[in-house]
């Protein structure tokens, strides 16, 4: 498979991606039965995952979407987040599970968690198809992960570096030259 021009290495294939979000969506499926549940993908990120996973749910899904910014640089999180879009409808008494792209820090997530929690859902657990590994600053309960990755900064399927490369269908690592342009 050809990479984009930009990429050095890859972190995980398609292949990878689309098998572990297959398990991720039988083990919540499971989990939920026949129960509906509300998915609430972070935007931007977490579309197109989202996209997949949902259909892979077996159990009735809904679907929302919520965009925050995070203050800081491109690469860094500072925790301090700002509701760019809020839910469209209310989660009171259902089941929400939050999807999102990476869980880096867990600054912006941690505080997402607490804002979604006050609204008085009857279940709120998280899924993230990547969690950074030995950087999170503040616990997070994430129920599912899918896949541990190294502290490095990936790009691709819905992970971006100056809002490019949400469309590679890989995750990949971009060469540093990118970064000092
Ligand atoms: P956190 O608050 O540090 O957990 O960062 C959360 C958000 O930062 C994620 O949802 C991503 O949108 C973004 N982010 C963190 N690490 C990466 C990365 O390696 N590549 C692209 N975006 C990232």
């Amino acid at each position: 498979m050809e990479l984009h021009p930009d990429i050095s290495h890859l972190v995980l294939t398609e292949e990878q991606i689309q098998s572990r979000v297959r398990e991720l969506g039988a083990e919540i499926s499971a989990d939920y039965g026949d129960e509906p549940v509300l998915l609430v993908a972070v935007l931007r990120g977490a579309a197109i995952f989202v996209a997949d996973l949902a259909r892979t749910i077996t159990s009735p899904v809904e679907l929302d979407f919520m965009a925050v910014s995070s203050y800081g640089s491109s690469t860094k999180s500072s925790g301090v987040v700002r509701i760019l879009k809020d839910l469209d409808e209310t989660i009171e008494g259902r089941s929400v599970l939050v999807c999102e792209d990476i869980l880096d820090t867990g600054l912006t997530l941690k505080y997402l968690l607490k804002n979604l929690a006050s609204r008085k859902p009857a279940s709120l657990d998280v899924v993230a198809l990547l969690s950074k590994e030995g950087k999170q600053r503040v616990p997070i309960d994430c129920k599912y992960v899918g896949f541990d990755v190294p502290d490095e900064f990936v790009v691709g399927y819905g992970l971006d570096y100056a809002e490019h490369y949400r469309n590679l269908r890989y995750v990949g690592i971009l060469k540093p030259e990118i970064y000092s342009m």
